[in-house]
């Protein structure tokens, strides 16, 4: 896995959970960070530049681009297996494994690369974590299984080259604690310190919480609603928001470790449409606002919520408190985002990524 965005670990650490849960100590589980620990000068700087990039639509819609078309993600996957040579043959003396999951689309090509140099026949296994609209360096056909979260990636798989064997729809991986309210939400509200009477808005933008948030939540504390902010891994907006004289209905938080509590205790989420925090909320059977999307890999997701009536996309920040009353006013519309939610929702995908990874182990 890797730590650009918050996506790619959630995914892994969800596999990880469910591995557990279903093989005990028949597993041991090795997590290993590529970006922070086997990056390539300056791929190092990964996050750093994803976090600049997701600011820049323009930019990150022209790296996008770059690796849009199955020549040219080749070109790139055999361009960076050469050039993190070393360094993936250091990750692999390093961690030996029985089996190599993957939860990260940039780390296949390269480590592929590297089994085969060795003449190695280690299962890999690609978990592809866009929804829709994934671009084609995921899929390298080398690999052992490719697992994705919808027909449309498996389509993608297949275009670039993939053999249908070894593609398998199973659905994106979240860990199992994402499940509907199992009590009333009032309770819920109540055990978080929120009011139990007021409807719950959370805004949240991925792992970095970077964006647009400090609007949001000047435009969404005018509604008669109990506003959280969850500022992610943005310490510096963390601090902006936590002021004093904030409006008594707004809810500032750091990064979270209990998502889960938070998403089914709300009525509504509103958030950039990052393919981790979509499949969670669609999870917890949360209706879902998504005001921002990266260009190109992230188009997807707007579209596999909104065409199923799960949820909105208002990209106008100015309009985002007209748009949430409009829906607090008819008294069908959560009730029915909630419906097409739990239409959508795909519980138990980790657990059956689980059972494919250990049928490949004969667990
Ligand atoms: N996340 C979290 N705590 C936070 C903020 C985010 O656990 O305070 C998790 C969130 O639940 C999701 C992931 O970070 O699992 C964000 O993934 P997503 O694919 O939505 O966006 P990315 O950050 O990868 O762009």
């Amino acid at each position: 896995m890797a730590t650009a965005g918050g996506g790619h670990k959630s995914a892994a650490e969800s596999i990880a959970e469910a591995l557990t849960h279903q093989y005990g100590d028949q597993v041991i589980i090795d997590t290993v960070d590529v970006l922070k620990e086997y990056a390539p000068h300056p791929f190092g700087y990964s996050p750093e530049a994803y976090q600049l990039m997701i600011k820049a639509p323009a930019a990150w819609k022209g790296f996008y681009d770059l690796g849009d078309g199955v020549r040219r993600s080749k070109m790139i996957n055999t361009s960076i297996s050469r050039y993190a040579r070393r360094h993936s043959a250091r990750l692999l003396d390093n961690h030996e494994a029985d089996i190599i999951i993957s939860t990260y689309h940039f780390a296949n090509s390269p480590i592929l690369e590297t089994l085969s140099r060795r003449h190695l026949t280690t299962p890999f296994v690609t978990v592809v974590t866009d929804l829709v609209t994934a671009p084609p360096i995921w899929f390298d056909t080398r690999t052992s299984l490719c697992i994705t979260p919808t027909p449309e990636t498996a389509e993608l798989a297949l275009r670039s080259g993939l053999d249908p064997d070894v593609i398998k729809v199973i659905g994106m991986p979240v860990s199992s604690r994402f499940t509907p309210p199992t009590r009333p939400k009032s309770d819920l509200k109540t055990a978080l310190g929120w009011p139990a009477d007021k409807p719950v808005i959370i805004a949240m933008a991925g792992g970095e919480g970077v964006g647009a948030l400090d609007q949001i939540a000047e435009e969404l504390t005018t509604l008669d609603a109990t506003i959280v902010i969850i500022t992610g891994k943005n310490a510096h907006l963390l601090e902006k928001l936590s002021t004093e004289n904030a409006p008594e209905n707004l809810k500032v938080y750091g990064f979270v470790n209990n998502m889960n509590e938070l998403m089914q205790a709300a009525d509504l989420i509103v958030t950039k449409a990052g393919p981790g925090t979509i499949m969670e909320a669609l999870n917890s059977h949360l209706p879902l606002i998504l005001y921002a999307r990266l260009s190109g890999q992230e188009d997807g997701n707007v579209s596999f919520v909104t065409n199923h009536g799960a949820g909105l996309w208002q990209p106008k920040i100015h309009e985002m408190a007209a748009t949430i009353q409009t829906i607090f006013d008819d008294p069908l519309a959560i009730a029915n985002m909630t419906a097409a939610a739990a239409t959508i929702a795909q519980n138990g995908a980790s657990t059956k990524i689980a059972t494919a990874i250990g049928d490949l182990l004969a667990l």
